[in-house]
């Protein structure tokens, strides 16, 4: 099963997609993640991302196709996975769609967590993120057991940079312009299904799990 997540930045793509990786059994594949993880480790790849996600700017098609198609090509992703924040421009779903189609292989799904951007702002400034093993909390509906310190690994949680006010309305600026057309682009292939994602996270899983079956 190879499945999309789509929606605005902070809509919940990443809370659903671990979700769904754990029910399915399938990698979750967040290039958020792999670029965070690089500016973690100070590699060339995390620099230059990072002047780009400072800003609330998308990383280069370049850049970020060539990652996700190396990683989408590992062994575990055999039997499918759950793509979070990628495709994000018409461009790298057009690659991913080249890639899949030499493969004799095809997306199955799209799934848009559709959020209002009034909502988003104030999801945005609660969330805090484990930069160590990508878990994402939110201090007031998903809190982690105690204050301030991942759940999962014990390493301390952050306010991302980008999660800061001014940086998410560029971002919600950006996801308008590139990513908002990728709704069309799959609703013409036939693969997108839309989620209220403004309910509680378990309701929206379950809304996605009558789709995927
Ligand atoms: P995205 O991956 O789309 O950027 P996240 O999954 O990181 O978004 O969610 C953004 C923030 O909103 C996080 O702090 C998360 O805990 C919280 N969140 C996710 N889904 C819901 C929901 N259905 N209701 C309330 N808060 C949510
Ligand atoms: P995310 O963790 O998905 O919210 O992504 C955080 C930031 O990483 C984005 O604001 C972009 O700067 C960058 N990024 C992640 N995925 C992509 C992508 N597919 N294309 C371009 N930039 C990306």
């Amino acid at each position: 099963m190879k499945i999309i997540m789509l929606g605005a930045p902070g809509a919940g793509k990443g809370t659903q997609a671990k979700m769904i990786a754990d029910k399915y059994s399938v990698p979750h594949i967040s290039t958020g993640d792999i670029f965070r993880a690089n500016i973690k480790n100070g590699t060339e790849l995390g620099k230059e991302a990072k002047t780009y996600m400072d800003k609330g700017l998308l990383v280069p098609d370049e850049l970020t196709v060539k990652i996700l198609l190396d990683r989408v090509a590992q062994e575990d992703c055999k039997n499918g996975y759950v793509l979070d924040g990628f495709p994000r421009t018409i461009p790298q779903a057009e690659v991913l769609d080249k890639a899949l189609t030499e493969l004799g292989d095809k997306i199955d799904f799209a799934i848009d967590v559709d959020v209002p951007d009034a909502n988003i702002i104030k999801r945005m400034s609660g969330r805090r993120a484990c930069l160590a093993c990508g878990a994402t909390y939110h201090i007031e509906h998903v809190p982690p057991k105690a204050e301030g310190i991942c759940d999962r690994c014990g390493e301390a949680l952050v306010l991302r940079d980008d999660d800061k006010e001014e940086t998410v309305k560029n971002r919600l600026n950006v996801y308008h312009e590139q990513t908002q057309p990728l709704i069309e682009y799959y609703t013409a292939k036939n693969i997108l299904k839309t989620v209220d994602g403004t309910v509680d996270m378990q309701v929206v899983f379950d809304s996605i799990v009558a789709i995927l079956g």
